[in-house]
């Protein structure tokens, strides 16, 4: 039975996302001490480390995260460590251009932003795997490590990909869901307007159509894109668990906001060891707490009534989003955390609570967010 509570956490977590990486390592021994005065006890890591970790196919760099995470575990700060697969480097696209998603429209997306991911593609499966492995052969039993935490939200920013690959995944996909193709055309109304099938090969994506496409073909991708990332989640999971054993392994969900809509977070709930949840703060004159309340009831009903939640509130410096608002510096160290009550059942808390405010539990559960930890991402 996989482990559920993070490992070596004696306390409600408090802490948020820390990308080392991005800065002079000379300034990690500030970021620590200053996460000690913030309270912090526990900080993501990796999440996007893939191109630092490989720098070209087969060659690694563990040292830096190495000596960050002994820098942290000597500091008492428990660590979410992140398998960087929602990222590959460069040198993995130049080698493997069709990993690359496309759009409804026939366009492929390219590489420089982040999540540009065919979650078919063999060759994305078989380096996420191998970054994955070597990651927790490295790092399972590191004494800092608490929680394993895989990709990052699913589902954005490319809910789907319309490939040719994907094509051949969700025949095979229509096949064991339906058995026959009579068995689709009947599902789908093929009949409407002369679409119906004679064989599986014939089926595609819903790609971009003259007028109105076949709704029940559009909510059938949407169905097999949701299990070929939860595919993709599974295959990194298990990796973990065999190697990582007594380590929970998550990952994080966007249970509101809309910017999941090819993920049904009730499956993933049974496959991840505990339910996560980021959260957005919102400000452009839309209904904020409703969200944020709509976000934590989602979330309870996700974790089946388990203990779990969490807040994700990253600044406009972390998101970019104009209607996200700024925090001023004197409230870095107060605004990112993470709470996991032992309450029997989940409870979200929101942004701007000070460490010292934080409530305490002797029984803690777990915390997840990814908002910036203080000093780095406040540069
Ligand atoms: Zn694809």
């Amino acid at each position: 039975m996989p482990e559920t509570t993070p490992r070596g956490l004696t306390g409600l977590a408090f802490g948020g996302d820390y990308n080392p990486e991005q800065w002079p390592e000379t300034v990690w021994d500030e970021d620590v001490r200053l996460m000690r005065e913030a309270g912090v006890t526990m900080v993501s890591v990796g999440i996007f480390s893939w191109a630092l970790l490989e720098p070209s196919p087969g060659v690694y760099d563990f040292g830096w995260l190495d000596r960050n995470l002994d820098l942290l575990h000597n500091a008492g700060i428990r660590v979410d460590l992140g398998t960087p697969t929602v990222a590959p480097p460069a040198w993995f696209y130049r080698a493997h251009p069709d990993a690359l998603p496309v759009t409804e429209d026939g366009v492929r997306l390219e590489f420089g932003s982040r999540g540009a991911i065919c979650h078919s593609d063999t060759d994305y499966r078989a380096a996420a795997a191998n970054i994955t492995t070597r990651l927790a052969e490295r790092y399972g039993d590191h004494p800092a490590l608490a929680l394993w935490h895989v990709h990052n939200e699913y589902g954005v920013p490319v809910s789907a990909c319309y490939c040719d690959s994907c094509a051949a995944h969700f025949r095979r996909w229509l096949r064991r869901e339906y058995g026959t193709v009579d068995a689709v055309n009947e599902a789908w109304g093929t009949a409407f307007w002369g679409q119906r099938y004679a064989g599986f090969d014939e089926i595609g994506p819903p790609r971009r159509t003259p007028t109105v496409g076949n709704p029940a073909q559009a909510l059938d991708y949407r169905r097999f894109a949701d299990a070929t990332m939860r595919e993709n989640f599974t295959a990194e999971r298990d990796i973990l668990h065999r190697l990582s054993p007594g380590v929970p392994v998550t990952t994080n969900f966007m249970t509101a906001l809309s910017q999941c809509d090819s993920v049904d977070y009730w499956a993933w709930g049974r496959e991840v060891d505990l339910v996560t949840n980021d959260h957005y703060l919102i400000t452009d004159g839309r209904r904020t707490h409703v969200n944020l309340a709509m976000a934590a009831d989602l979330t309870r009903s996700v974790a089946g009534g388990a203990p779990g939640c969490c807040s994700n509130t990253p600044p406009r410096e972390s998101t970019g989003s104009p209607a996200t608002p700024p925090r001023p510096p004197a409230r870095w160290p107060a605004t990112p955390w993470r709470t996991w009550p032992a309450a029997p059942r989940a409870r979200c808390s929101s942004s701007g609570a000070s460490p010292g405010a934080a409530p305490r539990s002797s029984t803690p559960r777990c915390c997840r967010t990814a908002a910036p930890a203080p000093a780095s991402s406040a540069r």
